[in-house]
């Protein structure tokens, strides 16, 4: 069938509905005709803040200048070879990079993937060769991805598991602390130590898997105190501590890496997201020797660590760097930590703002009783928002936590003006 264009949302939307699987779903019936910087404009001409940033992933903005020249010059030169049949120096140099930023004084490898759940799948690998073990425990609530392994190591079933068992072996979740919910940090460890007892002995787990801040989950930052017992659990056992930062790295909670927070040094660390700029790459780091583990041959991919991508994250790096993105993060979440700490006084249903950074969510209960999580007010904000020209995303296992993710190069205006339409529709709905 040849191409046709007809430039309505409504009836790409139409289109949509016909041509595509119902499980590729959307937040909002939009269709886009170009992006710049924290703004984007639909095919009818409409202009949205975007406080989504393709789900935290443009971190230095949509379309950021330097990482568009970055591409263009590396199109001019080749843009694939495959990294494993023909090297290129970026490759390496990328690698060498993050090498050095992430944490901890035990020299790192790097290799890269596509997607943030191939990083996840690859970090299981590595982990297995390395402990000779199989088990992997990863938390309620987790994201890892939606391939069939990163899947069953998601936390959550609707929509992501629903349907789609069985799914692979050895793989266990513990409670996350979620204090509004009732879970502690202690219940947490509690609940690990449980698994040791009653499903998996310690010493056949390959890895723990955490987010140093929830994602999909909820938003819900991990506190450091539970990170640095994971870890000391994870050294008495022998266990790899996988800190998946697919979604709160580079940047978006005010450090390269969120975990540099605490001094804990991971055993592998999964990056994705904001490391392509909207490129597609992701990148697995660790400790040298556990990353050597896997025989050659036994990693790797056909596209994995395509140059423009490569190109594309160098440029990331540069201007995080430059634009100081990361001093940034954190004021953009103080500002919106002050704003809706006030929003708070005046709204019976703000039961509790969380951020690292500018990673940054609001809790919504009904007369803040957490037994009363309100999705539908989650829901009709994020609908009436865009009608006012604000896209907006919500999470969290009840559906009823806003989520923001500015890119980090928005600019104090158009930040002010995406909280001041989030403010006027929460007051329409009080
Ligand atoms: N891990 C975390 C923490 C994530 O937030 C995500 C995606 O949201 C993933 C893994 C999966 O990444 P992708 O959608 O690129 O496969």
């Amino acid at each position: 069938m040849k191409h046709t264009s007809n430039k309505t949302n409504e009836a790409l939307l139409q289109r949509r509905v016909e041509a595509l699987p119902r499980g590729i779903s959307y937040a909002h019936g939009i269709m886009a005709e170009r992006a710049l910087n924290a703004e984007i404009w639909d095919v009818e001409g409409n202009r949205y803040i975007d406080f989504c940033a393709g789900i935290a992933v443009v971190n230095t903005g949509h379309c950021h200048p330097k990482v568009i020249a970055a591409v263009e010059a590396q199109l001019k030169q080749f843009n694939h070879t495959c990294f494993q049949v023909v090297g290129y120096e970026s490759y390496i140099s990328l690698a060498e990079r993050l090498n050095k930023l992430a944490p901890g004084p035990t020299p790192k490898k790097t290799f890269f993937m596509n997607s943030g759940a191939e990083a996840v799948e690859n970090a299981v690998k590595v982990a297995r060769a390395a402990t000779g073990r199989s088990g992997i425990i990863a938390f309620n609530g987790a994201f890892h991805g939606r391939t069939m392994f990163s899947v069953s190591m998601t936390g959550k079933i609707d929509p992501y598991k629903k349907d789609f068992g069985p799914f692979p072996a050895e793989v266990y979740h513990a409670p996350f602390p979620y204090p509004l919910h009732g879970i502690s940090e202690d219940d947490a460890i509690a609940g690990l130590h449980n698994l040791f007892k009653y499903d998996i002995e310690a010493k056949r787990v390959a890895a723990i898997f955490v987010e140093p801040v929830q994602g999909e989950g909820g938003y819900i930052p991990a506190p450091p105190s539970f990170l640095k017992r994971l870890r000391e659990i994870c050294d008495e056992h022998g266990i790899l501590l996988v800190v998946d930062e697919v979604q709160t790295g580079i940047g978006r909670c005010g450090k390269i890496f969120a975990i540099e927070h605490t001094d804990i040094e991971p055993d592998i660390i999964t990056l994705a997201k904001g490391l392509g700029g909207g490129f597609t790459l992701s990148a697995i780091t660790g400790k040298a020797h556990i990353m050597d583990a896997a025989q050659p041959g036994g990693l790797g991919s056909t596209y994995a660590g395509n140059p423009i991508t490569i190109a594309a994250a160098h440029a990331v790096l540069d201007v995080i760097e430059e634009e100081q993105l990361c001093e940034r993060s954190m004021q953009i979440g103080n500002q919106l930590r002050s704003r809706f700490a006030k929003m708070q006084n005046k709204f019976s249903f703000i039961s509790e703002i969380r951020n690292l950074g500018a990673m940054t969510g609001i809790e919504f209960c009904h007369d803040n009783d957490p037994q009363k999580p309100a999705a539908d007010i989650a829901n009709a904000l994020k609908t009436e928002a865009a009608k006012r020209g604000l896209l907006i995303l919500n999470c969290g296992v009840y559906g009823n936590v806003l989520r923001i993710m500015v890119p980090l190069t928005i600019s104090d205006a158009v930040l002010k003006e995406g909280i001041d339409i989030i403010e006027s529709v929460l007051t329409t709905l009080s």
